[in-house]
Order: C-alpha cells, then structure tokens, then sequence
C-alpha cells in the first residue's frame, strides 16, 4: 500500500496541449496529414479553431504547411483544402528548461515543464484499459461506484507527463478530451474516451482492441527505428477479500519485454523496501495471452494496479497522491527500461 507521505516528485502547476495527429484510420505506412476544406468566408483563426488548434499554438505551423496554398494576407480559399498541424504529443522539440502546453493534462497540468531530455528518441504508446462505453471493472466504495477505466486514465496521464518532462514522446492512444489529471478521490465515470487520434470506441470488444492496436500499429511505423514501448495500464477486479500487488504481464514470445516488465517490477519492490519497509511486495511477472500485447508492434508491458474491489488496494487509487506515486513510479522503471535496453 502506497503512504501519503511518499515523496512526490512537486511539480510547479500546470498547463497543456496534448493533439492529436491527422486522421489514421488505416494501417497505412505513412500516417497521411490531415486535410480541411476551407468554408466560405473562413479565416485562419476560426479553421484552427473549430478543428482544435489552439491559434496561438498552431497558426506559424498552418501558414508555413500551407504558404502555397493561401490567398494575399494568409487569406483562405473557400472550398481549398488545407494542411492541419500534427496535434500529436510530441517530443518537447523545444530545449530543456521550455514549458509546453498539453490540453490533454486539464486546465491544472497543462503546462508542464521539460526538465531534461534523458528520454529523448523514446516513444511511448500509453493505452488505459477499456474507456468509451467500457468502463472496465466497477468497484464499490461506499456511495461510489470506482470505474476501472477513469482511475486506469488517470495514472496514465500522469505518466506521460512524467515521460514528456524528460523528453520522451508520448502518445495517449486512450483518450479523454475533457477529464485532464484529476485531483479527486472519486473519478466521475463518463463515456466520452476516444481512441487515437479522435475515434470513437466500439462496444464491441473484440473491435475496440483491435481499434487501439491498429492505432500503436501505425505509430510505430512512424517511429520505425526509435525506442518504443507499448505500455497498457489496467486495473484488476477479483474477489473482494483478495488483495494484490502491481504485477506485470509481456508478451510470451518477447525476451525484451520480459525484461522491461521485470525492471519494473524491481524498481516496485526497491520503493517499497525504502517507503514502506516489511510491507513486502508480492508483485509478479508473467506472460499472459493478451490480444493488445500480442498485436501490437512495439514492445508491449501489461501492467495491473492493484483490485479494485478491495479496500486496501482501493487507497492506492483513491488518494490522487498515491495515483502520483504509481505514475512515478512506472516512470522510474521506464527509464530505466530506456537506459537499459536502449
Ligand atoms: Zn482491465
């Protein structure tokens, strides 16, 4: 179990952007740029705008894509199709010591500082569990009813805040336009996640796996020849009275991604021996058949946060500070992951 009194990484409040990239809705080997037609009387400003680009952001981006495409005084065409920017997290191009902002992160953490750049190259494919009609496995604690797929969200996001703070590129293939990082014990379920870039998740689960995994897919293309991981993050239900640890799942026939869940799993048992000496810490690595580890092209982690159905597992997710803890810590592991197997 996580203490409150852990030692957060503080960070300076927040603000950002995370977009999301031109329509891939296919497996294509070159994710096509995203394409708008200009309507009648439309300006730069309210194109951006009412595709989610914030202008401010974007529009140096729009007019350098687009300069033979635009009319006297960067006027638009109606009926022309435009370029749209690249809306994915991407790397923090900028030096260290910038802040960019992701709107991903909520209003809160949307500015989020790049401290360093010891994962630069790095990508990463974070995928939260279930999401858009899915919410996973329902726990209950008290009058609340905790939703596997918001909590699973939300560890998520502070990951890959985390992750962009040092440089690495971050994709949220599960995604939720307006939830951000959430500092409430109890994370109100809703049905709006999409599936990168802006898709709309199937009920059907079969469909839906195979909606995210076509979407890592064609990341990966687009990053051939970079360090990639996969990284799924879930939140287990069993019985009430069962306990467990975060334990970690690869792909049976990936000797690397053994090894990054293994890094993992260690650098869980080092914080627990340091933070909470004699607890002892139970997690486990094993290979499991899963259809998202098994199909997607990166190197795939399947990690599981504790039970939701029971109480002291529930802790680990209901106090936001102890979400933080997770999302560091998986951090810790990851770069060490990187700086291992890179
Ligand atoms: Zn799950």
């Amino acid at each position: 179990m996580f203490g409150s009194k852990l030692h957060i990484i503080k960070y300076t409040v927040i603000f950002l952007t995370f977009f999301l990239t031109g329509l891939i809705n296919s497996f294509s080997l070159h994710a096509q740029p995203n394409e708008v037609v200009a309507e009648k009387g439309e300006g730069i400003y309210r194109l951006l705008t009412r595709n989610g680009l914030p202008v401010s952001q974007y529009l140096e981006v729009f007019v350098e894509l687009n300069k033979d495409r635009l009319g006297p005084g960067n006027s638009l065409y109606a009926g022309r199709k435009y370029k749209l920017p690249d809306k994915t997290a991407e790397t923090p191009s900028k030096s260290t010591g910038t802040t960019r902002r992701f709107e991903i992160f909520g209003e809160k953490y949307a500015d989020v500082e790049i401290i360093d750049e010891q994962l630069k190259g790095a990508v990463y494919h974070l995928v939260a569990g279930h999401g858009g009609p899915d919410p996973g496995a329902v726990g209950r604690y008290g009058e609340w009813q905790l939703c596997e797929d918001e909590y699973a969200y939300d560890v998520t996001l502070r990951l890959a805040r985390n992750l962009i703070q040092h440089g690495a590129t971050v994709y949220m293939i599960t995604r939720d336009n307006n939830d951000g990082v959430r500092d409430d014990s109890y994370l109100k379920p809703d049905k709006d996640e999409l599936c990168y870039p802006n898709l709309k998740i199937p009920l059907n689960q079969t469909r839906r796996l195979r909606q995210r995994t076509d979407a890592v897919n064609t990341l990966y293309q687009k990053h051939r020849g970079n360090f990639q991981r996969m990284v799924a993050i879930h939140v287990d239900s069993r019985s009430h009275g069962e306990n467990i640890d975060v334990f970690f799942y690869h792909d049976k026939r990936s000797k690397t991604g053994k090894d990054a869940a293994h890094i993992l799993k260690n650098t869980f048992q080092r914080k627990y021996d340091l933070h909470q000496p004699g607890r002892g810490y139970k997690g486990t690595v094993s290979d499991r058949n899963l259809y998202v580890v098994r199909n997607t092209y990166p190197v795939a982690i399947y990690i599981e946060l504790g039970n939701i159905n029971h109480r002291r597992d529930q802790q680990r997710f209901i106090i936001p500070s102890n979400r933080q803890a997770l999302a560091n810590w998986l951090f810790e592991g990851l770069m060490e992951d990187f700086k291992t197997n890179k």
